[in-house]
């Protein structure tokens, strides 16, 4: 016997989660680009279904969200049965691990793939299996060839964090055959809003027609990242589940309020996603010279890489542009520590941010 609880031995295989710095030099207010929230805040239309909700805080909220998911299922045409809500994706994420993963099993993973899939991997006792990238992009052949007998789930985001690369639906659909059908795929498609790519699809015909497919998505980019609603979009059988281990009321009345308010304001989406794309090329295009290249992306950030010549480092980047209040991500917790992301913001800040970069030499 020990003489105190012993955690879950996965648990401690976690690594501590190493949050990106939020401060400027004393006395600059900070700008922040480093948590690809959006630079327009919320619609309005959410906002004002928050504070009304403002005199409903004794009430539980409905358990079943069903409005949010009847509104869901409106917008994007889908079956409102086979909507779920959580907590942010995070949550769904980690439901979806605790349901397919037992200590033992394998979640594979791409190399530059999103930090919290081996999070909720360890999380549930399983094994995080990396297959490494191409050029940071998932490779879909080195996807299929990491899938074992041991495979429960496999996580893809696409458009992927932090790289902005994408697959594309021909890819989706290869890396989709190559899977055992007892392997769940969980597309990630936490950016769908900002994806303007013609051969880009978010795999709801793949849900549709198998059993082994779930669609996730989320609030958190496109203005409401502190109200944390995530929804996900599965087979029957899945939801059967999904509803036996969620908590009853696991999104708070306001947020559920406010996200159906935000999901119907698809001319405030519209908006978000015009802005992005005006000055997500601005950046591709400005942040190019012989020591930093920038990436194309289909998110609402970019991944700017770096020399490693000392002066023209991530590092050096990065403290420049801390020190003029611009916060970015530095990448080194996600192996890459030679780059940074940097969230689209408003355009005075990029113009700032272009200017500022193209002026360190
Ligand atoms: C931001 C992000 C999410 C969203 O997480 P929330 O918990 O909904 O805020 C999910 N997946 C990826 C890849 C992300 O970048």
């Amino acid at each position: 016997m020990t003489d105190r609880p012993e955690v879950n031995p996965s648990i401690m295989e976690i690594a501590a989660y190493v949050p990106g710095k939020s401060k400027a030099a004393p006395g600059i207010e900070p700008i922040k680009l480093s948590a690809n929230e959006s630079p327009l805040g919320a619609s309005p239309k959410a906002e004002e279904a928050y504070r009304y909700h403002a005199h409903n805080l004794a009430i539980y909220p409905d358990g079943s969200a069903m409005e949010l998911r009847t509104a869901i299922g409106e917008v994007y045409g889908l079956d409102p049965n086979r909507i779920g809500v959580g907590s942010g994706s995070d949550e769904l994420l980690h439901l979806i691990a605790q349901l397919y993963i037992e200590a033992g099993d394998e979640a594979v993973m791409s190399q530059y793939g999103f930090l919290v899939y081996p999070i909720v991997t360890r999380g549930a006792g399983g094994t995080p299996v990396f297959a490494s990238e191409t050029d940071l992009k998932t490779d879909v052949d080195a996807m299929l060839a990491a899938v074992s007998e041991k495979t429960k789930v496999v996580y893809l985001a696409n458009p992927n964090n932090p790289t902005g690369s994408y697959l594309t639906a021909d890819e989706l659909d290869r890396l989709h055959a190559g899977l055992p059908k007892n392997v769940l795929l969980v597309i990630d498609a936490a950016y769908a809003e900002y994806v303007d790519a013609a051969d880009y699809k978010l795999g709801i015909d793949l849900v549709n027609n198998n059993e082994n497919v779930v669609m996730t998505r989320t609030f958190s980019k496109i203005g409401l990242a502190n109200l944390r609603v995530g929804w996900l979009y599965g087979p029957a059988h899945f939801m059967d589940v999904f509803h036996r281990l969620r908590g009853p009321f696991n999104v708070n009345g306001a947020a559920l309020a406010a996200a159906q308010a935000a999901v119907r304001d698809v001319e405030f989406t519209a908006k978000l996603k015009t802005h992005n794309k005006r000055l997500r090329d601005y950046l591709v295009s400005e942040l190019q010279s012989n020591w930093y290249r920038t990436r194309p992306s289909q998110g609402n950030f970019v991944l700017t890489e770096f020399s490693e010549e000392e002066g023209r480092t991530a590092k050096d980047a990065f403290e420049t542009l801390l020190g003029e209040g611009l916060v970015v991500r530095e990448m080194a917790s996600y192996g890459l520590p030679h780059a940074l992301r940097i969230s689209i913001g408003h355009e005075k800040d990029m113009k700032k941010l272009v200017q500022i970069l193209q002026s360190m030499n």
